[in-house]
């Protein structure tokens, strides 16, 4: 069988005498990524509809990449007796300073409780439980109640693992090592029509007709010098929304965990995360001189929002009270070294990795760029403002405002996904019709991307990361003003400068598995989206939870509240302020009787 479902028709092979290959494929429904919200989306929508040809197409392999299988601390559910949905949707709008859209944070918290059901019963995920048998729920910081399920320290690999499993057991149709390069339109532009991607494997482009497709492709700030996610993320998603035309909300939200691993430049296991339970548990944040300075920031000292511990880092370090590789020690060792080596087994073994005793000593760390606020609007049943185009888990924006709760991400992903995939098949009821594609849309795109085979001069693509990287460190990152996010747009400018001319040197256009042009690939879509962050970020004049202005550094009127949203208009961002609209609770209200 091939790897696609059979049920997907293969129309036919095209040969060109360009150099290279296109082939076509017509499903149903596409999925871009596998990570949560990918898998979750192709279950719910073969369960409503077993009879559709369903194909996922992923840039890695299904079920191995992506974050949704580096979650580590877990998944924020109001399950325990004294908890609510009402007292976890009141964390979430107060953590997003109430920038949230209410009612997809609604639909999150309400959500949350159904797919951890499923997660448990239906696909049979194994959580932490307590001796009385009740699902054991951790501490994270910015919340109000004990309400993540976890297992260990290791609660992605389990859902993830457990995901893939169905997926494949359900013969759902899979394009592995399947990048997407661009969403493609009918020919009238009123609709989405299909995706164009390439086959990593071969080189060969893969041309896919469809009548509903899922945006999952999970955002990902890799543009940062220390980031989290896995390597395969590059906001591909994100910037193939902008060249349709779809808006993007919050993007100058970048949120920032405070602890990333920092070992050095030379090993890539700086940057990653340890998890934010470790603070919840009771961990303390040690100056260069392994003082404790959290509680001179913020009243709940090391158990504060990310965004108020990454920015107190962040003091600390450009005042120089660091570490040996320019950072803070984070120190468990007060809680008891074998204690801490019981619960949080895969933190203790990465740090020892790197040559850090987790459990009984101090272990560097620097705050690290990890999850996108922003990203493409949508509706509460996941559908976008193009027809047949639909969006779950970090490609979406709206759900979290200026700062996703640490838990909430892999809900988000879970819960959308689960709706999108119901939501398509109930769509495609209605509605579903394969559009006749806009070939002279495929022709650009295929242009656009085949440019580095064709002409131009090799511009060394890792001084191109580095430049990225740095600037948006220092000019986007953090701390922002004006005069740094125009540093920062200056630099894009030339960076995007220099990756249009790239050509692929003649030693390295073997079209499969070049690593060298998906280089390429990545680091546009990442200067691409780094300008719809600077963009934002210098629009958004006041400080709300992950992004701070030190020109703006007051938060403005909370019932005020605008948002910001950018879309491409011509050549440049287009960008609008709109007003948040507090459809359930305005700012100073509670949902919490008092
Ligand atoms: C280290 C780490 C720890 C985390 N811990 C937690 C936690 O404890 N709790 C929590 O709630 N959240 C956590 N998160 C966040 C959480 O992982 C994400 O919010 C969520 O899993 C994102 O799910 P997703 O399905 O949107 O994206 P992902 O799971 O990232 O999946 C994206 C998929 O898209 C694919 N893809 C990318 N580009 C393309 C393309 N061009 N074409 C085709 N496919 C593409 C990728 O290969 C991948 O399969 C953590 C994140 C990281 C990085």
């Amino acid at each position: 069988m091939r790897e696609a479902d059979a049920r997907t028709r293969w129309l036919r092979w095209a040969s060109s005498a360009e150099g290279f290959s296109l082939r076509r494929v017509k499903t149903d429904i596409l999925i871009l990524g596998a990570g949560g919200a990918g898998l979750f989306a192709a279950l719910h929508a073969n369960a409503a509809d077993p009879s559709l040809s369903i194909t996922v197409a992923v840039k890695g392999l299904l079920g191995k990449s992506g974050c949704t299988r580096m979650v580590q601390g877990g998944y924020n559910v109001a399950l325990a007796p004294g908890d609510s949905v009402e007292r976890h949707f009141m964390d979430t709008i107060e953590g997003g300073k109430w920038l949230p859209d209410q009612d997809l944070a609604w639909t999150l918290v309400t959500g949350a409780i159904e797919r951890i059901h499923e997660l448990e019963n239906e696909l049979g995920c194994f959580f932490d439980r307590n001796p009385d048998g009740t699902v054991h729920q951790k501490a994270f910081a910015g919340q109000t109640f004990d309400r993540t399920v976890h297992k260990g320290d290791l609660t992605g690999i389990e859902i993830m693992n457990r995901l893939a499993e169905q997926v494949w057991a359900r013969g759902i149709g899979r394009l592995e090592e399947h990048r997407a390069l661009e969403l493609v339109k009918s020919a009238d532009g009123a609709a989405l029509a299909g995706a164009l991607l390439v086959d990593m494997r071969s080189g060969d482009y893969v041309l896919v007709h469809a009548k509903a497709v899922l945006l999952a492709t999970g955002g990902g700030p890799t543009m940062y010098r220390y980031h989290t996610p896995s390597g395969d993320k590059s906001c591909d998603g994100l910037a193939m929304a902008l060249a349709a035309g779809l808006p993007l909300r919050d993007m100058e939200m970048v949120q920032f965990h405070p602890t990333g691993l920092l070992a050095g430049a030379d090993t890539r296991m700086t940057g990653t995360v340890l998890e934010e339970g470790l603070r919840g548990a009771g961990g303390y944040l040690l100056d260069g001189g392994g003082e404790r300075f959290m509680q001179r920031y913020d009243e709940r000292a090391e158990r504060a929002t990310r965004d108020i511990v990454s920015r107190a880092i962040y003091s600390e370090m450009r005042a120089g009270n660091t570490t040996p590789h320019g950072g803070v020690w984070l120190a468990m060792s007060h809680l008891g070294a074998a204690n801490v080596t019981r619960q949080f087994k895969g933190m203790v073994e990465r740090c020892a990795d790197c040559g850090f005793d987790l459990a009984g000593g101090r272990v560097e760390v620097v705050p690290t760029a990890h999850y996108m606020m922003g990203g493409v609007e949508f509706a509460r049943d996941c559908s976008t403002g193009l027809a047949g185009l639909f969006v779950a888990g970090e490609d979406s924006g709206g759900v979290h405002g200026a700062n996703r709760l640490g838990g909430n991400g892999v809900a988000n992903s879970t819960v959308f996904g689960g709706i999108a995939g119901d939501t398509m098949v109930k769509w495609l009821a209605d509605h579903g019709e394969f559009h006749a594609l806009d070939q002279d849309a495929v022709d650009r795109a295929i242009a656009r991307v085949e440019r580095p085979f064709r002409e131009g001069r090799f511009a060394d693509l890792e001084s191109v990361r580095d430049r990225l990287l740095a600037t948006m460190w220092d000019n986007a990152g953090i701390v922002r003003d004006a005069a740094s996010l125009a540093r920062a747009a200056a630099d894009l400018d030339q960076l995007a400068v220099e990756l249009s001319a790239h050509a692929l040197p003649e030693a390295a256009r073997e079209r499969a598995f070049n690593l060298t042009w998906h280089d390429w690939l990545n680091l546009t879509s990442l200067v691409t989206v780094s300008r719809a962050i600077v963009r934002a970020a210098d629009a958004r004049k006041d400080s709300r939870g992950a992004h701070y202005r030190s020109d703006y550094p007051r938060s403005g009127e909370l019932s005020a509240s605008t948002f910001t949203r950018v879309r491409m208009q011509g050549d440049s961002l287009a960008l609008e302020s709109v007003p948040v609209r507090f459809t359930r609770v305005r700012p100073g209200e509670s949902l919490l009787a008092s």
